[in-house]
C-alpha cells in the first residue's frame, strides 16, 4: 500500500463516491436531457448531486453550476466576470501566488487591455485585507483571491476582505478560488461574501474531471456568460452533456466530507502538529514554511534537493510533492514570492494530509525524512 501524502495535488476517490459513479455508469446511465424515464431518472440524480453540493457549500442548488474542473471554474469566473463588468471599469485585483488557472486567465485579460494588480503575499502566502483595500480603485470591477494557498496552506480571510471591500463602497465582483479550502475549512457561501466560488472534486475524494462554480443568486443574479457554448445544460450557462458519473461522485464525496468536516479537520491538525514536532526536533535546520490550513505542511531542508528527498521517500513507497504538482521542473513562484532564498526553495517539500492518513503513516514519513537527511549529501557535499 502506498503511503500517500500528496493530498493537495489530488486525493484517493472514496468508496461512497466510486459507488455513486459506478451506479450512474452501469444502471442510471440516461442522458439528463432525454425526456423518457431513463433521462428523467438521470436528471433526478443530477439535481440530487447539485443539492448535496449546495448543502456542502452552504448555498442554494440554483447557485451551483457543474464544470469540468477547478481550472474551468476559475477561467469562467475571471474571463466572463470581467466581460460582464467591463462597462464599469478596467481594473482587476488578484495576487502573485494564485494558481496558474487564475494567473493565466489574468494574463489573458491583460492581453485584452485590462489592468491587473497582483498583490504580494504575507509570510505564509496569504493576502491581507489591507493590501486589497490599498489597491482598490473606483474602476476596480473584479477581485480574485484564493482561500487557501496550494503550496503553503496560507489562509486568506475572504470574509474579512469582502466586508472591507463593500464597506469601502466597491461593487467589484469578488471571486474566490476555494479549490484548496472547500471541505478543509468551514465556510458558507451564503455568508462568505464572494460572488463566485470555484471548487474541484478531486481535492475532496471525488474523481478528477469535475468541478463547480458557485454563482451568488444563481442564474437570475449575476449574468455570467457561458465559457463553453452549445446545448442548454446547466441553465444554459455551461454547455455539454453533464458528466453524470463524476457529478454524482462529487455530490456523494461532498456530502460525506461535510458530515466529517469537524472530525477530519481535527485529525489533519493532529497529524500536522505531530509532523512539525517530530520533524523540527529530529532535523536540525529544517524550516516550516506553512500557513494554517490543516491539510498542507510545507517544509524545507535547505541545502538538500527536493527531488532527491522525494526519490529517497519514494523508495519506501512514501509520496510527497516538491511544491505544486503543476510546476514540474521549475522553481516555485509561490515560494519565490515569499522572498525565500533559492536553497530554501530548492529543498522544499509539500506534505498534503487527508482524513484517511494514519499516525503510523505519519511516523513512517517522519522516519523517512530524518533518514534521508542523515544519509543524503547536501548539494554542497556536506552531511
Ligand atoms: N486552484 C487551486 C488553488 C488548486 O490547487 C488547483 C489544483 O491544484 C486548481 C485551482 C485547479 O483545479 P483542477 O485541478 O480541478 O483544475
Amino acid at each position: 500500500m502506498p503511503i500517500y501524502f500528496d493530498n493537495a495535488a489530488t486525493t484517493m476517490v472514496c468508496r461512497e463516491a466510486a459507488d455513486a459513479a459506478y451506479n450512474i455508469m452501469t444502471e442510471n446511465y440516461g442522458n439528463p436531457s432525454s425526456t423518457h424515464t431513463m433521462g428523467r431518472n438521470a436528471r433526478k440524480a443530477l439535481e440530487s448531486a447539485r443539492e448535496q453540493l449546495a448543502r456542502a457549500l452552504g448555498a442554494e442548488p440554483a447557485e451551483v453550476f457543474f464544470t469540468s474542473c477547478g481550472t474551468e471554474s476559475d477561467n469562467w469566473a475571471i474571463l466572463s466576470g470581467a466581460e460582464l463588468m467591463k462597462r464599469r471599469g478596467n481594473h482587476v485585483i488578484s495576487s502573485t501566488v494564485e494558481h496558474s488557472a487564475v494567473l493565466k486567465a489574468l494574463d489573458a485579460l491583460e492581453a485584452q487591455g485590462w489592468e491587473v494588480t497582483r498583490l504580494s503575499p504575507e509570510k505564509d502566502g496569504s493576502i491581507s485585507a489591507q493590501s486589497v483595500l490599498d489597491a482598490l480603485r473606483p474602476d476596480t470591477v473584479l477581485i480574485s483571491l484564493m482561500m487557501v494557498n496550494n503550496e503553503t496552506g496560507g489562509i486568506t480571510d475572504i470574509s474579512a476582505i469582502s466586508k472591507a471591500v463593500r464597506r469601502a463602497g466597491s461593487g467589484a465582483l469578488i471571486h474566490c478560488d476555494a479549490v484548496q479550502g472547500f471541505m478543509k475549512l468551514p465556510f458558507k457561501a451564503s455568508t462568505l461574501g464572494a460572488d463566485m466560488i470555484s471548487v474541484s472534486g478531486h481535492k475532496i475524494h471525488a474523481p478528477k474531471g469535475i468541478g463547480a462554480l458557485y454563482i451568488k443568486g444563481g442564474e437570475k443574479a449575476i449574468k455570467l456568460k457561458p465559457l463553453i457554448v452549445g446545448g442548454s445544460q446547466e441553465s444554459a450557462r455551461r454547455a455539454g452533456t453533464e458528466a453524470l458519473p463524476q457529478i454524482a461522485a462529487f455530490g456523494a464525496a461532498a456530502e460525506l466530507a461535510k458530515a466529517k468536516l469537524d472530525e477530519s479537520q481535527e485529525h489533519m491538525k493532529m497529524l500536522k502538529a505531530r509532523a512539525i514536532e517530530r520533524l523540527c526536533s529530529e532535523n536540525e535546520g529544517l524550516l516550516v514554511l506553512s500557513g494554517d490550513a490543516p491539510h498542507i505542511l510545507s517544509i524545507s531542508l535547505p541545502g538538500y534537493k527536493s527531488e532527491v528527498l522525494m526519490n529517497f521517500l519514494e523508495k519506501r513507497d512514501i509520496f510527497v510533492s516538491k511544491s505544486s504538482a503543476c510546476r514540474k521542473g521549475k522553481r516555485s513562484y509561490v515560494l519565490e514570492a515569499l522572498g525565500l532564498s533559492p536553497d530554501v526553495i530548492d529543498g522544499a517539500l509539500r506534505i498534503g494530509f487527508s482524513r484517511y492518513n494514519t499516525l503510523e503513516e505519519l511516523d513512517a514519513l517522519c522516519n523517512g525524512i530524518s533518514d534521508a537527511k542523515a544519509s543524503l549529501k547536501t548539494v554542497l557535499g556536506h552531511k
